[in-house]
């Protein structure tokens, strides 16, 4: 039975969809106006891990996941850079997609962008207006947080409680501080759209509740992000979306931890800031996949390099492990382990997606492979469950030989075609002679040259091969 921690009731709850056998989930997505830090990566990573567990286990899920491509952040890094807004946005937009392909995580099935959903968005603000929810003030409209009994209901606070730790804006006009703005009047020279109240562009809140609303219909079973938007992101949408008609809009709400750098805030200015492109620069994708579910996703998550490095060793391990069983060959029974780790497997990823525990599963089977003359059963095993976390192995070899080591091979072999495992084969043969020769100039230019490339050469008892540095 799948369990999962619903922050709007606080506790763990059996996960039923509305539609049985079927999952509408929805993350909020980046707003594109910079690269996004590893805090965002491992919010984006652990609810793909969710998101492929729920496939795992026979749910056929519908993930929407939006691009928030107007906002005010957007407006004024366009003006410092002297960008068109349009423009700014769909180059960090591409770069987004560029880092989470990299990261291993799987495309959305539906990935909007807010302004291309612009006429959803108006009819949701005019209903919140009709049904007196909402007020226009100069050309904007605001959300009349008083009118809406249920305001508070994600985070547990009630309007009062919510205000005196809010950052008030001072508004004079707005009936309650806490109001906030569901359509923005438009300032001259900013990206605008025509509505009732003249010339503007949605909030934020809003682009969510219509987005959600309009892919996934209502309600839908899982909206996630990290818990720095329960309040006010998610209490916003939930009230917009609510008031607008007697619908529920989200049944399950899973929030990430926030991630600290060496136990610090991630702080730009105090230099302890991260970027995912950078880190993706000196370790490669699984590793960082399995620092981060290291850590259950609902707990503070600390990032230091020597965390680092020791799931870069940890990832070693586990290579070495598949590798030597398919050296060693052979078939032990390993059917009891592997059905042992299969279940402890899913019964700590059905207890809230707990991926630490998931995790012990799999390093008991590796131990027991280690142990044994190899076994088939066991490498399909880890591949698969490895997989369910989104730590694809199964191409490591290929991944490790990038397509760099061919013109190596040709300049240091005379290595004619263009295939790299082929290419791999003959710079380690080349080298082995070269040992053989006791010509050491050449072999530890092989060595370096590989190095240079990522890849380090790992000499054992069968003979040679390459590993990723
Ligand atoms: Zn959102």
């Amino acid at each position: 039975m799948l369990r999962l921690y619903n922050t709007l009731t606080r506790s763990k709850e059996e996960f039923k969809p509305a539609k049985p056998g079927q999952v509408g989930f929805y993350l909020c997505g980046p707003t594109v106006y910079n690269d996004i830090h590893i805090g965002n990566a491992r919010t984006f990573i652990v609810f793909d891990v969710v998101r492929r567990y729920l496939i795992w286990r026979g749910y056929q899920v519908t993930f929407v996941q939006n691009i928030t491509d107007v906002d005010d952040k957007i407006i004024d890094r366009a003006k410092t850079a002297g960008m068109a807004p349009a423009e700014l946005a769909a180059d960090y937009d591409a770069a987004y997609r560029q880092v989470m392909e990299a990261l291993g995580v799987l495309a959305p099935d539906i990935q909007p962008h807010a302004t291309a959903e612009i006429e959803e968005m108006i009819k949701l603000a005019s209903c919140l207006v009709e049904s007196g929810h909402a007020y226009e003030l100069e050309g904007s409209v605001y959300f009349d947080v008083r009118s809406d009994p249920d305001y508070g209901k994600l985070s547990h606070r009630d309007i009062d409680q919510l205000k005196s730790g809010a950052r008030i804006e001072v508004d004079v006009a707005k009936h309650d501080p806490l109001d906030f703005a569901v359509w923005k009047a438009a300032k001259p020279g900013e990206p605008a759209w025509d509505s009732p109240w003249g010339q503007g562009r949605p909030g934020w809140h809003l682009e969510c509740s219509t987005m959600a609303a309009k892919y996934l219909g209502l309600p839908f079973d899982i909206h996630a992000g990290g818990n720095d938007l329960i309040f006010p992101h998610h209490e916003n949408e939930i009230a917009q979306a609510e008031c607008c008609g007697d619908r529920e809009f989200a049944h399950y709400w899973l929030h990430s931890g926030m991630l600290t750098i060496d136990q610090a805030k991630m702080s730009k200015s105090e230099g302890n800031y991260l970027l995912l492109k950078d880190v993706l620069q000196i370790v490669n994708p699984q590793a960082l996949r399995l620092l981060m579910l290291q850590t259950h996703y609902r707990s503070p998550f600390d990032y230091s390099p020597a965390r680092l490095d020791e799931a870069k060793a940890a990832l070693a391990r586990i290579r070495e492990a598949l590798r030597n069983a398919e050296w060693k060959g052979g078939q032990a029974d390993l059917h009891a382990a592997c059905a042992t780790a299969r279940q402890a497997f899913q019964e700590a990823m059905d207890d809230d997606f707990n991926t630490a525990q998931a995790l012990a599963a799999l390093y008991d089977l590796i131990g027991a492979l280690n142990k044994s003359e190899g076994s088939g059963e066991a490498v399909d095993t880890l591949l698969e469950l490895l997989g369910v976390l989104g730590i694809d192995l199964r191409s490591s070899a290929e991944d490790a030989y990038s397509p760099a080591v061919v013109p190596l091979a040709a300049e240091l072999t005379g290595y004619p075609g263009d295939i790299a495992a082929e290419a791999v084969e003959l710079l380690l043969e080349r080298r082995a002679a070269a040992r053989a020769d006791k010509d050491f100039e050449l072999a530890d230019r092989i060595r370096d040259r590989l190095a240079e490339l990522g890849l380090g050469i790992k000499d054992t008892a069968q003979g040679s091969r390459l590993e990723p540095l």
